[in-house]
């Protein structure tokens, strides 16, 4: 059934933003993590990592992604993102594989 879950991080790069340069683009290994959960049980699944804030929302051709990045940066790569179906709305959580790499910003002292 995974076989359905043919998007595209690149889609959201398209039309608006023709001009701008990727700059530094990471890429991204992202692995199922979660399958068949409801969209609240995915977040809530997020919310109790206490790691990650949600970012942005964007659709592909045949699904809704939730995107969470890291809280502490969000240029860390360690993600996850919540993968609805547009059909039946079933959640999936993938994530990153990657450890994170944030650099933890120290107090001064
Ligand atoms: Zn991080």
């Amino acid at each position: 059934m995974l076989e359905t879950l043919n998007y595209s991080d690149e889609y959201q790069n398209t039309n608006e933003n023709k001009q701008t340069k990727k700059i530094g683009r990471k890429c991204f290994n992202w692995k199922l993590l979660k399958t068949d959960l409801t969209k609240a049980a995915a977040e809530s699944v997020l919310k109790k990592d206490k790691q990650w804030t949600f970012n942005k929302q964007y659709t592909t051709s045949c699904n809704i992604v939730l995107q969470y990045v890291c809280r502490k940066d969000d240029n860390c790569i360690a993600r996850r993102k919540i993968v609805l179906q547009s059909n039946s709305l079933d959640a999936s959580i993938f994530g990153t594989d990657e450890e994170h790499d944030h650099i933890e910003k120290k107090g001064r002292g």
